[in-house]
């Protein structure tokens, strides 16, 4: 999509500490970290505005933002615990409508979430 944030990250147009990378998906550091451990993960493909429009083709790319996910977590020794969030829509705190999940980690976190 041409003037979507994420897409620019992901063509590179954009500077982003990238973590790493696979076929579909590339995780890169939040700008405003909230935890020790704050990676992106998102569909290089604008596939999607939020999780509230995935469907089953995008089962392969989720199948490897996971697993991705899995592993910069063991990169980045949060064994302790770990955190996958994907928020949807304004009210959720969305603000960039591109698909993504935020890895959070290094911290404790509470539950219910505030
Ligand atoms: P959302 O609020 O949509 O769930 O998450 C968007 C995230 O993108 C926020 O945590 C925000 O800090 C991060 N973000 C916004 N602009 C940039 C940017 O230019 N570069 C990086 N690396 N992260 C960004
Ligand atoms: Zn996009």
């Amino acid at each position: 999509m041409a003037d979507c944030l994420f897409c620019k990250i992901a063509v590179g147009s954009i500077p982003s500490e990238r973590v790493e990378e696979t076929e579909r998906v590339l995780a890169f550091r939040d700008i405003n970290p909230a935890a020790p451990t704050h990676v992106l993960l998102i569909p290089k493909e604008h596939v999607a505005d939020s999780a509230a429009q995935i469907r089953s083709e995008h089962g392969e790319m989720l199948a490897e933002l996971f697993e991705l996910a899995a592993r910069i977590a063991e990169d980045e020794h949060l064994a302790d615990g770990w955190r996958l969030v994907t928020n949807v829509g304004a009210g959720a705190g969305q603000s960039v409508f591109h698909l993504h999940m935020h890895l959070l980690g290094g911290r404790p976190f509470g539950w219910p979430p505030g």
